[in-house]
């Protein structure tokens, strides 16, 4: 994650030039990417006078509102949370609710049991419920015939 000190937007991973302004982050750089500190006017290595413009340097007060971002956008979704957390046990009826939340949790497991098992054991043991049932099957219309047969 980077953000562009000249148009305080973030951008995935470490990009060479910010997306949305085209600056260079950090360094000018000429045609041919040679990397210059930011007060050259001439390319060090090949003295290209064609250098992109880089991102003005961070100042304290931007590395505090990235700072503030981080911790504001974090606080918010505390609070929103225990928020949704508290309004749920406020109004929840427990007693009528257990039954269910622990259908809900055993689904769960189940889920997560499956996920963790996906993809080889999975295929498996559904192709052994399916067999298993298949046979239970079988078994049943043969009960079915014999006793049919008997009559
Ligand atoms: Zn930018
Ligand atoms: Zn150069």
């Amino acid at each position: 994650m980077r953000r562009c000190t000249a148009c305080f937007r973030f951008q995935p991973g470490r990009p060479t030039y910010c997306a949305f302004c085209g600056r260079s982050f950090d360094v000018r750089l000429c045609p041919r990417g040679h990397r210059s500190p930011r007060h050259v006017t001439f390319c060090a290595e090949c003295g290209s006078s064609d250098l992109s413009t880089a991102t003005p340097p961070s100042s304290p007060l931007f590395r505090f509102s990235g700072w503030a971002l981080y911790g504001l956008g974090s606080i918010g979704l505390l609070i929103v949370l225990v928020v949704i957390v508290g309004a749920l046990l406020s109004t929840v009826d427990w007693q009528a609710l257990v039954n269910p939340l622990l259908n809900l949790l055993l689904m769960l497991a189940f889920l997560y049991w499956t996920t963790t098992l996906l993809p080889g054991p999975v295929k498996k043991v559904g192709r052994m419920a399916g067999r298993q049932i298949l046979k239970t099957l079988r078994k049943n219309k043969n009960n079915d015939y014999q006793r049919k047969s008997r009559l």
